[in-house]
């Protein structure tokens, strides 16, 4: 899978949802998330999803494809919930993690207004535990919130999850689901090799995967 991957639709990919979804067929993915900023889709979010489910069945006998949404919690988005998300696949929430991100239990709230699964895009889970004193994989376990592994190299929990086994053995334990996003915003810099073996991992692990592909 690979269920992080802009398009000019929100402005910061280059490339078009057709691009992305025939890039990920050629090398062989089963699932593709097309998951554009919330920031920049504004009020077209309808049409968004209306888009994406015209690539769904144009390419349903290649590969899956998921209709995404990234939303930014640093801040969290005033207008969002006044449009419908309804054929949406799952959500992913972004830079909770950052100091001045919306708190953990407003968040926790918003994230209950949804019926899609939702999941933390890079997020260091560790760092929020330690900052707000919780376990942050207990939370995610019961709210049926899923953990990306990034593997864009911009994310520096990403590097410190393969290198501490006792983070490893604390998301297995966990039952979080665990999803891997390239982050791709142009496929002339995409980084096969390091989603491929991502992927690898959370097979070998056996880690539960994100609700959204079951
Ligand atoms: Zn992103």
């Amino acid at each position: 899978m690979d269920l992080h991957n802009h398009t000019v639709f929100s402005y910061d990919g280059s490339n078009t949802p057709e691009e992305i979804i025939e890039h990920a067929i050629l090398h062989g993915f089963d699932a593709v998330g097309i998951c554009d900023h919330e920031f920049t889709i504004k009020d077209r979010l309808g049409e968004y999803i209306d888009y994406l489910l015209h690539c769904k069945e144009k390419y349903k006998k290649d590969i899956k494809v998921l209709v995404g949404l990234e939303v930014s919690m640093d801040p969290a988005p005033e207008d969002f919930m006044t449009q419908s998300t309804e054929g949406l696949d799952y959500i992913l929430f972004e830079r909770l993690d950052k100091f001045n991100a919306t708190d953990l239990y407003d968040f926790l709230a918003l994230r209950r207004e949804f019926d899609c699964p939702v999941g933390l895009a890079h997020c260091d889970i560790f760092a929020m535990s330690e900052r707000y004193g919780v376990d942050m994989l207990e939370i995610m376990r019961r709210e049926n919130i899923f953990w990306e592994l990034n593997t864009s190299g911009n994310y520096n929990y990403y590097y410190d999850f393969l290198t501490n086994e006792n983070k490893r053995n604390a998301v297995k334990c966990s039952g979080v689901g665990v999803s891997v996003g390239s982050d791709t915003h142009a496929i002339f810099e995409y980084r096969k090799k390091q989603i491929i073996n991502a992927n690898k991992m959370i097979r070998d692990m056996a880690l539960p995967l994100p609700f959204v592909i079951r």
